[in-house]
């Protein structure tokens, strides 16, 4: 577990973060989101040591991060930026190795790391590994540049606007590949965006950050529906909050026992999909379909609608 305490930094006169208090819990995806210049970077930065804060203290795992020499936390915790940061001259495997190499892997082990990221990332480890990152499209070095903050297995990844750069299609794909990883390997990950969908989308706890301050810490559903500020609302967006609420459950979450329906929805459809797809069907209800083809139950126009309700 992360427990940020009272975390301040102050530039001149400026508190850019302040006094920000929160923990986070081990496996679990935080995102900090907030307009621009809100001290969302310079939060996260406080955590691996980038910036150092003016006052209050950062613990991982009861162990106070200014205790240890900030060359050697950063080596423990992967941080990955918008801009990929890939060294341009070394070659795509030599990237993803970087760390690795400092901690003094043996050769082997380095290259068995490599070869596994460049395949959980859909990189041919032949075709790829020796190129250099200019030969690779923004999509591809996005990854690369995820893979290389993964390489020596941190506990702990830092993720600051990774997709920002990224167009929408190959976007949501990085966002696949992402939740997919941190399930793989159980990474603590904690992710700053400007996107309140992506926030939604990703983070299984969203922080709402505004002047430096944390106004709300919660559920995305708790931000949705129980917003602790106005400007959680205004972040929010309120246009399409009922379908906002209905993509964070799963058909098979809300699946009921009932009978069986000629129209079927996969469980691991979003809420806001079995939505559409009953409209578009005129269907009243569907059945809900486990990955082995059995059935989890059925779920209705009318339990959907009672579940995009704000209360
Ligand atoms: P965000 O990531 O939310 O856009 P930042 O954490 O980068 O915000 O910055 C928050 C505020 O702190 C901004 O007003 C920025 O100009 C200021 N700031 C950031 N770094 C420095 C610095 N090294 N010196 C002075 N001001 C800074
Ligand atoms: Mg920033």
């Amino acid at each position: 577990m992360i427990s940020i305490e009272a975390l301040t930094k102050q530039y001149g006169a400026m508190r850019v973060v302040d006094e920000v208090s929160m923990s986070i819990e081990s496996g679990s995806i935080t995102v900090i989101v907030g307009t621009s210049g809100s001290g969302k970077s310079t939060l996260l930065r406080m955590i691996n040591r980038l910036v150092e804060p003016t006052s209050g203290r950062v613990l991982i795992d009861g162990n106070d991060t200014a205790s240890m020499p900030a060359h050697l936390l950063r080596r423990r915790i992967g941080y990955a930026i918008q801009s990929n940061g890939l060294f341009p001259h070394r070659t795509v495997a030599e990237n993803i190795a970087t760390v690795p190499r400092l901690l003094g892997w043996e050769k082997a082990r380095i290259a068995a790391r490599v070869e596994e990221l460049l395949r959980v990332f859909q990189l041919d480890p032949v075709a790829c590994g020796s190129k250099f990152p200019h030969q690779l499209s923004g999509g591809e070095q996005q990854r690369v540049g995820v893979a290389r903050a993964l390489a020596a297995e941190p506990a702990l990844l830092l993720m600051d606007e990774p997709f920002g750069a990224l167009d929408p299609v190959i976007r949501s794909k990085a966002q696949d590949d992402l939740l997919d990883i941190q399930r793989r390997f159980g990474t603590t990950i904690v992710l700053v965006t400007h996107d309140m969908d992506e926030a939604f989308r990703l983070g299984d706890r969203v922080a709402v950050m505004r002047q430096g301050r944390v106004l709300q810490h919660d559920r995305p559903g708790v931000l949705l529906t129980r917003p602790a500020d106005p400007f959680v609302t205004r972040l929010s967006g309120t246009a399409d909050r009922a379908l906002k609420l209905l993509s964070l459950t799963t058909a098979g979450e809300l699946a009921e026992p009932g009978p069986r329906e000629s129209r079927t929805v996969a469980a691991g459809a979003s809420l806001r999909e079995v939505l559409s797809d009953l409209i578009w069907s005129g269907a009243e209800a569907a059945t809900v379909l486990n990955p082995d083809g059995t059935s989890a139950g059925r779920v209705s126009l009318a339990r959907l609608l009672a579940h995009g309700r704000q209360s």
